[in-house]
């Protein structure tokens, strides 16, 4: 009787889905690292996650290997950011043996927008700002329920838990530059990834790069940038863990200014370094910005 049951059940799945459900796990595929810690956080043990842009990686910019395509179409959850941050997912047709349950998790974010040589770009990096954050823990643990309606309620509770501890960070990083005053609030980065970081927490930013990465910054837009920061008496540029540190270097000795070490914003960094985790890179990065905003 149960080998007729087993029998029935594999005739109306897909192979991988038995697979994932015997080993008790489903399987979850997650555009990058940050997103991918976020699913395994509300996941916890009933999810295997794998993330296409490996840490450190650039997820403007990718290129996906024949295993993501295979990944992807083996696992009953895609998590993609959306706002338009991953143009090579539909540029490879990458989802197109996909059948499971899809999240765009900034899907109920309210779009920053910013102008870009005459155009209006819309800011994909929505999750810097944590309020956000609780917005993708949402619709991810909606997706894992649907996606594994077995353990709907234990996503849930672990989302609801979740996203309390992003809000009770949001608080803490807002009373690390409640004292700095507003003057002093300004950060260099490599690329425009702390728009919504920066709205929430009342900083100002500069960057040498646009929204995304696919373009390197000009000669110009260079030399403005470093006027800007002598003319405003800006103290530090950040590197950015994943994207080319020359620029930041270059900013830094024609400038003036200190380099205010590596932060954290479209990758998260590998399990052993500062931010292995989101929660962890918001606290390094709030770490570092404080740091540089207050030497004396
Ligand atoms: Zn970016």
């Amino acid at each position: 009787m149960r080998r007729r049951t087993l029998l029935a059940s594999l005739a109306a799945t897909p192979l991988a889905a038995t697979a994932a459900r015997a080993a008790g796990t489903i399987k979850a595929v997650a555009t990058f690292t940050i997103l991918a810690d976020l699913v395994r956080q509300v996941g916890t043990n009933h999810v295997a996650v794998t993330s296409l842009v490996p840490p450190d990686g650039d997820a403007h910019v990718y290129q996906p290997r024949p295993a993501d395509l295979r990944a992807i179409a083996q696992a009953q959850l895609l998590v993609e950011n959306g706002l338009g941050l991953e143009g090579w997912m539909q540029r490879m047709g990458a989802a197109a043996s996909f059948h499971g349950v899809r999240v765009v998790a900034a899907e109920k974010v309210t779009p920053r927008t910013m102008t870009e040589d005459g155009k209006v770009a819309t800011d994909p990096h929505a999750w810097q700002d944590p309020r956000n954050g609780v917005l993708y823990v949402q619709a991810i643990a909606a997706g894992l329920a649907a996606a594994d309606p077995d353990h709907a309620e234990a996503y849930r509770d672990t989302g609801t838990r979740y996203a309390a501890e992003i809000s009770k960070l949001d608080t803490w990083i807002a009373a690390q530059f409640a004292p700095i005053p507003p003057a002093q609030r300004r950060i260099i980065t490599t690329h425009d990834a702390f728009g919504y970081y920066g709205a929430r927490y009342g900083i100002e930013l500069l960057a040498a790069e646009g929204l995304s990465t696919e373009a390197e910054p000009s000669a110009k837009s260079i030399a403005t940038l470093v006027a800007q920061i002598k003319r405003e008496k800006v103290r530090a540029v950040f590197l950015e863990n994943m994207t080319d540190p020359r620029i930041a270097h270059m900013l830094a000795s024609e400038s003036g200014a200190v380099l205010g070490g590596t932060v954290y914003s479209d990758a998260l960094s590998p399990p052993n370094g500062p931010a292995a985790t989101y929660l962890a890179m918001l606290r390094h990065n709030t770490t570092l910005f404080v740091r540089a905003m207050t030497a004396t």
